[in-house]
């Protein structure tokens, strides 16, 4: 075992020496234990602090009304053109998953940390499977992956889909948004959610259309809660 671990510490090194990693956001190289972002530029990132009240916060305001949420949670407010989006841009359409499991580690830190309940189930908001097809992977469920790794419990993607393809949001009203997304997910087994707590994970939150109406179909289980995590929110 330690043998493995000093092997491993040889091998980083010289690929560190032929290959150096460094920061996706300042250039800087990175040290061991820092994962495409240095510690300093993760520091500078504009936090929330929604976890502090998760019952009680900008989302969970937002969402008022629109549908039943225990707790929202988000690590960082979201603006166009600044670091959040380009983190964010860099898991969704640069394929980066390292980054996507490595942020979904901090969001799962944060709940660990500050969490009223223990959730039981994570589920990552669905793509359509020929979104996920061109991608090659669902954004959500890579950073489900990172906070199923720190809080220890199950990530299920199967148990909500994705039944139509929904045209873009952007320059949509919101009642337009809303009449977009108001239909497009459905259970499949809903036995398996019966009095669990669910935590519902997407990339951002911005208009809360597509996670009001997963929230909502999930609401039709027998589920106990449904709390939401983003990693980042649009700034209020
Ligand atoms: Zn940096």
């Amino acid at each position: 075992m330690v043998l493995n671990t000093k092997l491993r510490h040889v091998v980083n090194c010289f690929s560190e020496l032929f290959y150096p990693k460094i920061c996706i956001n300042c250039g800087q190289h990175l040290f061991e234990n820092e994962v495409e972002i240095c510690q300093l530029c993760m520091q500078r990132l504009p936090k929330t602090y929604f976890e502090m009240k998760p019952d009680d916060n900008a989302i969970s305001a937002m969402m008022w009304g629109r549908c039943q949420i225990k707790h929202a949670y988000s690590l960082y407010f979201y603006r166009k053109g600044e670091r959040v989006q380009q983190l964010l841009h860099g898991i969704k359409y640069r394929g980066n998953k390292v980054l996507g499991t490595e942020l979904g580690k901090q969001v799962g830190h944060t709940i660990k940390n500050n969490a009223p309940i223990a959730y039981d189930l994570i589920i990552p908001i669905p793509l359509h499977p020929n979104k996920k097809a061109k991608r090659g992977f669902n954004q959500s469920e890579v950073i489900a992956n990172g906070i199923s790794e720190v809080l220890q419990i199950p990530v299920d993607s199967e148990c909500i889909y994705r039944n139509t393809f929904t045209s873009s949001q952007t320059k949509k009203t919101r009642f337009e948004r809303w009449q977009n997304v108001e239909n497009i997910f459905s259970l499949s087994n809903t036995t398996k959610l019966d009095q669990l707590n669910l935590l519902i994970i997407d990339d951002v939150i911005t208009t809360g259309s597509t996670m009001e109406a997963c929230v909502n179909t999930l609401s039709q289980s027998s589920c106990a809660s449904i709390s939401i995590a983003t990693i980042a929110c649009a700034a209020i």
